[in-house]
């Protein structure tokens, strides 16, 4: 019995992730929705009739992390989270541990955090240092699971950080091309995790490859109705490499490096809005994961427009945003672009058809 409702509160996070408003989850609230509630009921009486059956009242093991008999798989973005359900879906057991809005980069991992990884079966994370306190969590913790660094199946940029120190760029979805290898990685090593499952992975990865590809042709055609001396990006932080290389838009300034630990300096805020003057472009973008005063700033010192929509950066949007899906942020963020700097934009039409 136990054992049940453990495994089914930790399940039930992630769906709290795509269905509630990203306030604060972590005393997880018994959700309302019916999904949840069909599927509490069918695994509690489940649960009533094995403990009878096989164990008469002796209490189940409360860790045995394959209780209900789907894999636990714990994801820690967002938007690693997103890519694993859609391949996942009814077949494996989530827990996506950072909420939307929430920064990967400086996120400190909260008690219950620990409690997830320790009884994974799978672990997916994105790697490259997105997420360094929970990628030291996990190393500490005592884990069983399997580990997939999801985003470093992608090439790197190699990104200077400050005193010539040279670290990989972690923010690879950037580039859609990308985000179609994680969806590959993700397939196979559920494959491995749940080998009777594999025709459902194989079809889930491939019904969201097709998308992607889609996406991807759509975005580079979307970009490129932008006039060409006003294709180039302003960001809050350098998270948009991938985006701008892929797709044609160079990187003009960031106000902060690939992490958002860092400060920036007086002198560096005085040289982008010096540099935002001298390039001439209409606007520049703050993000949903950053708080924008600073950037808000730098526009008016420039007297550019800051974007009337923030950037999906690092994090996909709260659930019933226009963000709140891998691919409804990468459509969303294209829109934000493509109309702050005088483009035409078009939504996306998936050929497929088939949405959600
Ligand atoms: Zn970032």
């Amino acid at each position: 019995m136990f054992n049940f409702s453990e495994t089914n509160a930790t399940g039930r996070r992630h769906k709290q992730v795509k269905n509630q408003q990203s306030k604060d989850s972590s005393n997880l609230p018994i959700s309302t929705s019916s999904y949840w509630w069909r599927y509490i009921k069918h695994h509690l009486c489940l649960g009533i009739l094995l403990s009878l059956a096989l164990f008469g009242c002796t209490p189940s093991n409360p860790s045995n992390p394959t209780a209900g008999g789907k894999p636990q798989v714990v994801a820690t973005s967002t938007i690693i989270a997103d890519l694993a359900e859609e391949v996942g879906k009814d077949q494996i057991q989530l827990t996506g541990i950072l909420q939307p809005g929430t920064d990967p980069h400086v996120y400190e991992p909260r008690p219950q955090d620990s409690k997830f990884l320790e009884e994974a079966d799978l672990i997916l994370y994105n790697g490259y240092n997105l997420e360094p306190g929970l990628i030291k969590l996990m190393n500490a913790a005592g884990t069983k699971a399997r580990k997939l660094a999801v985003g470093e199946v992608a090439k790197p940029l190699q990104l200077e950080k400050s005193k010539g120190e040279v670290v990989p760029d972690p923010h690879v979805w950037g580039d859609v091309k990308n985000a179609i290898a994680m969806v590959n990685a993700i397939r196979d090593v559920l494959i491995e995790l749940s080998p009777e499952d594999k025709a459902e992975f194989t079809q889930n990865a491939q019904q969201l490859t097709t998308e992607l590809q889609q996406l991807d042709s759509w975005i580079a055609q979307q970009i490129q109705t932008i006039p060409l001396a006003r294709r180039k990006l302003v960001t809050t932080h350098d998270a948009f490499q991938y985006y701008g290389q892929a797709y044609n838009i160079p990187i003009a300034g960031t106000l902060i490096g690939i992490s958002t630990e860092e400060q920036p300096s007086a002198q560096t805020v005085k040289q982008l809005v010096e540099s935002i003057k001298k390039i001439g472009i209409p606007a520049i973008f703050a993000e949903t994961t950053i708080n924008p005063i600073l950037i808000k700033t730098v526009a008016q010192e420039a007297g550019v427009k800051l974007a009337p929509r923030q950037l999906y950066s690092d994090s996909i949007g709260a659930p019933g945003s226009d963000g709140d899906s891998y691919s409804k942020m990468m459509q969303a963020n294209t829109q934000t672009i493509v109309e702050a700097l005088g483009g035409k934009y078009t939504p996306f039409q998936p050929a497929s058809s088939k949405k959600n």
